[in-house]
C-alpha cells in the first residue's frame, strides 16, 4: 500500500460504517490519523480504534457538534488535511414526491445537505489558514440522473451537494483547497440493503441498469476517495467523480 497520507489528518463524517468505514481503514493503511465522526457511538468508536484514531460522537445536523468536531481534531492532530462529507441516510418514507411528506423531506435534506453545509463552513477556514486541504463530500450517480423509482429528497439533497461542492472547488482553487463530488453508484452497504430487502424486486430493477451488473463494493468507493485526497489529484477540483459502475453512461435495453 502506497503511503500517501503519512502526516495528514483525515475527517470522516458517517466513519461507522459502509463507505465511511471502508474509507476510514483505507486512509489508515494509507498512513492518516484519522478522525470519526459519527452518531453512532458502537459502530464510530470501533472504527477509530481500529483505525487507531479518535472519536468524535458527532451529529451531522447540528452546527455545535461540527464545530467541536474539527475542534477536536485540532487539539488531537494539530491539523485537517482532509475532509470526507460521507454521513448521510436513505429513509424508506423518502419516496415518490406524491407521498412523502414534508417531515421526511426535511430530515433527508438536513442529514444530507445541511450537514455538508455546516462541515464545509466549519472546515474550509482552517484549510485556509493551512493554505492546503482535500474536501470530498458525497453526492450520488442520482444527482446527474433521474430514477424512476423515486427518492424525491434524497435525489434533490444530493443534486444540492453536487451543486454546492462545485462552486466551493471554485471559489477556493487558489488558495491550495480541492473541493470535489464524489458520485457512487449503488453499493453494497447497510443503507442498500436495509432499503431493497423490503423490496427485491426494487432491488432488481436497479441492477438492470448497472452495465457490470452488481453493486460496488464499499473498498472500490474509499479508493476514489483516496485518490480524491490525496496529492495524486492535484489538478482535480470542483469535479462531479462518478464512481458508478458505468450507470450513467448507458443506454439500457433490458432483456
Ligand atoms: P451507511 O448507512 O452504511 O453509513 C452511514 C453512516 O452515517 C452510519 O454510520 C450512520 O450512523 C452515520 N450517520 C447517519 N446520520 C448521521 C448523522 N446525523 N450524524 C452523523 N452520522 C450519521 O451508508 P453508506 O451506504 O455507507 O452511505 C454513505 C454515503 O454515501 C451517504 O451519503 C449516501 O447517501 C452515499 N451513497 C451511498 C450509496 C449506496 O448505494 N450505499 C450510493 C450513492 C451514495
Amino acid at each position: 500500500m502506497t503511503q500517501r497520507f503519512t502526516g495528514r489528518t483525515a475527517v470522516i463524517t458517517g466513519g461507522g460504517s459502509g463507505i465511511g468505514l471502508a474509507t476510514v481503514r483505507r486512509l489508515a493503511s494509507e498512513g492518516a490519523r484519522v478522525v470519526v465522526a459519527d452518531v453512532d457511538d458502537a459502530a464510530g468508536d470501533a472504527a477509530a480504534k481500529e483505525a487507531g484514531g479518535l472519536f468524535v460522537r458527532t451529529d451531522v445536523t447540528s452546527e455545535d457538534d461540527v464545530a467541536h468536531l474539527f475542534e477536536a481534531a485540532l487539539d488531537a492532530y494539530g491539523t485537517v488535511d482532509v475532509s470526507f462529507h460521507n454521513a448521510g441516510i436513505s429513509p424508506p418514507e423518502d419516496d415518490s414526491i406524491l407521498t412523502t411528506g414534508l417531515d421526511a423531506w426535511r430530515r433527508v435534506q438536513e442529514v444530507n445537505l445541511t450537514s455538508v453545509y455546516l462541515c464545509c463552513r466549519a472546515v474550509l477556514p482552517i484549510m485556509q489558514r493551512q493554505g492546503s486541504g482535500a474536501v470530498v463530500n458525497t453526492a450520488s450517480f442520482v444527482a446527474v440522473m433521474g430514477a424512476a423509482t423515486s427518492q424525491i429528497s434524497y435525489t434533490a439533497s444530493k443534486g444540492g451537494v453536487l451543486a454546492m461542492t462545485r462552486e466551493l472547488g471554485v471559489q477556493f482553487a487558489r488558495e491550495g483547497i480541492r473541493v470535489n463530488a464524489l458520485c457512487p453508484g449503488p453499493v453494497d452497504t447497510p443503507l442498500l440493503r436495509e432499503l431493497f430487502a423490503a423490496d427485491p424486486e426494487r432491488a432488481q430493477r436497479r441492477l438492470v441498469h448497472v452495465p457490470m451488473g452488481r453493486f460496488a463494493r464499499p473498498e472500490e468507493i474509499a479508493s476514489a476517495v483516496a485518490f480524491l485526497a490525496s496529492d495524486d489529484a492535484s489538478f482535480v477540483t470542483a469535479s462531479t467523480f462518478l464512481v458508478d459502475g458505468g450507470i450513467s453512461g448507458a443506454y439500457v435495453t433490458p432483456l
